[in-house]
């Protein structure tokens, strides 16, 4: 079976995590969070250490490791009944973060719309992830010089999934705006989607 699926786009800051927490807590939605499937992995799994060598330089995870991770909870959260695949739409956020990645996931996804956050100002980007640091305790965020390394990421490897997705199916919005209008934006975009 596919996963009726809508994604959460856009660069470090732009707010996808924000609006997927909502999404998330509204019945007929499940939220995934790549970065926090990531985050939560326990210090001793392997991969958690593979991910705090990569992210703490502003890069991408491998694909067949982020890829497994991404299964793994996908089948944990449908065993635990926190997923209904039959009647929720699933919001991912931060997967898939190449078009390889898209790929890999192709069979599995049944992608209605892509929500691309946009944000033209590049310093207000910096500053929230900034902030975020100390907030949430983010090793990859209080490092400058990672912050502009995960933004050039973005640009030059995450980018093309746009592209991959195609112009049917990429919604953009404003992201400088408050989060209730960015959330206002989506769900009439959700609401407006095909059953
Ligand atoms: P942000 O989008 O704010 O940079 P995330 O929490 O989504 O933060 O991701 C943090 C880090 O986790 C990324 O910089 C990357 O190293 C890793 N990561 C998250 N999702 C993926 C993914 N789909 N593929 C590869 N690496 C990922």
């Amino acid at each position: 079976m596919t996963f009726k699926t809508v994604l959460l786009f856009g660069a470090p800051g732009s707010g996808k995590g924000t609006q997927g927490k909502i999404l998330g807590t509204i019945p007929g939605f499940f939220h995934f969070a790549c970065g926090d499937a990531f985050r939560n992995l326990r210090i001793d799994d392997p991969l958690g250490r593979v991910f705090i060598d990569y992210s703490s330089r502003g890069q991408l995870v491998p694909d067949d490791s982020t890829i497994e991770l991404w299964r793994k909870n996908i089948t944990a959260s449908t065993s635990n009944g926190s997923f209904h695949p039959e009647r929720d739409i699933l919001v991912l956020d931060g997967i898939p973060r190449n078009p390889t990645q898209a790929e890999m996931l192709k069979s599995m996804l049944d992608v209605r719309a892509v929500f691309h956050l946009t944000c033209s100002d590049m310093n207000k980007m910096v500053e929230r992830l900034q902030r975020r640091a100390l907030r949430e305790n983010r090793l990859d965020d209080a490092n400058l010089e990672v912050i502009h390394k995960r933004l050039r990421t973005y640009e030059q490897e995450t980018k093309p999934v746009l592209d991959y997705y195609g112009p049917n199916l990429v919604h953009n919005v404003d992201s400088t705006q408050s989060p209730m209008n960015v959330l206002r934006m989506i769900l009439n975009l959700i609401a407006s989607l095909k059953p």
